[in-house]
């Protein structure tokens, strides 16, 4: 699943700019024109990267950020701030108000791009690694391909997103509508029961002739990628 980036900021014209950009490198990308709408945003979607500009009208940049360092989902989004050219005491505030990196405007987009993915690289290396490798579980995104102890596994396309959100992040728990929401769609109107279904789909794939199961039921809260397998030597 792509890197989903939410863009701040009140300018239509730059954030349209820097949607179009983002697009063409594969992110997907949500724009909230103020501070008050991308922390109402963030509650629903919370994205794997934040561009936030820091003259905003209502929520400041600042406030905003705070506020996103404060809710445990979101403590440790990485942010990057946009500021007006030489505003230096802006810089600061908003390194020490918890942003990750800055940006001072105009900007070259290209330079953004390279700190987007460099901070993505830094804080979510699963998200952009060419391959997920957990146990003897490989799984290839350029390919599309999947193998457990060196040997291919056939997963319908379902099973292959799933397994990859799974993979993405060891050791954490999804509920079935989360996953429902991250791997078909919010859109998509699915029973919370087709989970199980292709979670038991994706499991016989996976564990065929095999006593280890990577993927744990928790009862009353959903699933995870067992990070015990994930730390198991293969
Ligand atoms: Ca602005």
């Amino acid at each position: 699943m792509a890197p989903l980036i939410l863009i701040v900021e009140d300018e239509a014209d730059l954030s349209l700019m820097l949607r179009y950009n983002l697009e063409a490198q594969g992110y997907r990308v949500l724009i909230s024109e103020s501070g008050d709408e991308a922390a109402e945003v963030t509650r629903d979607n919370v994205p794997d990267l934040i561009l936030l500009d820091w003259m905003l009208p209502g929520l400041s940049g600042i406030e905003l950020c705070q506020r996103l360092r404060l809710r445990k989902q979101t403590a440790d989004v990485p942010i990057i701030m946009l500021t007006a050219r030489g505003v230096e005491e802006d810089r600061i505030r908003g390194l020490q108000t918890g942003a990750d990196d800055y940006v001072t405007k105009p900007f070259s987009v290209p330079e953004l791009l390279a700190r987007v993915e460099a901070l993505l690289r830094r804080s979510k290396p699963q998200l952009v690694a060419s391959a997920l490798k957990a146990g003897d579980l490989e799984l290839d995104r350029a390919s599309h391909r999947v193998y457990r102890a060196a040997r291919e596994i056939h997963l319908g396309p379902t099973e292959y997103r799933l397994l990859e959100y799974l993979m993405t992040n060891p050791g954490r728990v999804y509920s079935r509508e989360q996953l429902l929401d991250q791997v078909w769609g919010s859109d998509v109107y699915v029973d919370e029961r087709t989970v199980d279904v292709h979670v038991g789909r994706l499991r016989k794939a996976i564990n065929k002739g095999r006593a280890m199961d990577p993927i744990r039921t928790v009862r009353g809260a959903g699933y995870a990628f067992d990070e015990r397998f994930a730390a198991s030597v293969s």
